[in-house]
């Protein structure tokens, strides 16, 4: 199927979930995923209207880059996978314009090292705490955003999880359910730093649970370029 016809139908998920919810359609950002796909199948999508892109490897994002050439400018970039330090300085050489990886001090140190400005990211959590994840537990969220006041090259837009694989709804549902919570109170400081606006939660076989519990930013690889 065309991405324009995958899309179609995914947007009438969400609006019937917003409908449901009392959610305002203009709240959800859709990042298409197209780690798996080429480049005219990216193409594809932006044709369709989706100007918000999301690779997990630097090599994926710069082929794609290259080959839009024509719409930089236009298009939202966005870094979802796990973040190496020494592959920080091409993430940055790459100018994404969204990190949601970061999870670590050491990363954050390297990130104001390379950057010259700041650079907007979201604080990776592993909310099931399972051991194959990336990200902070939850409990070490807000201590690790007190300790990246002094980067002054990090703007915190936000928090990203990843439901686990295998869980039931109901588990989904408390995953993003404790993401959005978070979000929540870390907003709620009030901090320069750390506006915390943005939930990015929910991807192909999740986004109608996260959009319930409060996703700002979906995720979406299969379902939309699949
Ligand atoms: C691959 C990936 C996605 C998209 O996954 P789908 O299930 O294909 O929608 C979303 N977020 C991250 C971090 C990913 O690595």
């Amino acid at each position: 199927m065309r991405v324009i016809q995958q899309l179609e139908s995914i947007q009438d998920k969400i609006q019937a979930v917003c409908e449901r919810t009392k959610r305002d359609l203009s709240e959800i950002q859709i990042v298409a995923v197209t780690k798996y796909v080429s480049n005219e199948r990216t193409k594809e999508a932006i044709d369709a209207g989706i100007l918000h892109i999301g690779e997990n490897r630097i090599e994926g994002l710069n082929e794609k880059k290259a080959f839009l050439t024509k719409y930089e400018g236009n298009i939202t970039w966005h870094f979802i996978g796990t973040l190496q330090s020494r592959k920080v300085k091409d993430v940055l050489q790459a100018n994404v314009d969204y990190i949601h990886s970061l999870d670590r001090l050491s990363l954050a140190e390297e990130i104001q090292k390379r950057s010259s400005g700041p650079v907007n990211c979201f604080v990776q959590v592993n909310v099931s705490e399972e051991q194959s994840k990336h990200g902070l537990k939850i409990d070490e969220v807000i201590p690790f955003i007190k300790q990246i006041e002094v980067f002054d090259h990090i703007c915190v837009v936000g928090l990203m999880t990843m439901a686990p694989l295998d869980a039931n709804e109901a588990e989904i549902r408390q995953v993003f359910r404790k993401l959005k919570k978070l979000q929540l109170e870390i907003e709620d400081m009030g901090l320069v730093y750390a506006p915390c606006h943005e939930c990015s939660m929910g991807m192909s076989n999740d986004f109608e649970i996260a959009i319930e519990e409060g996703a700002t930013v979906i995720r979406l690889g299969t379902i939309l370029v699949g």
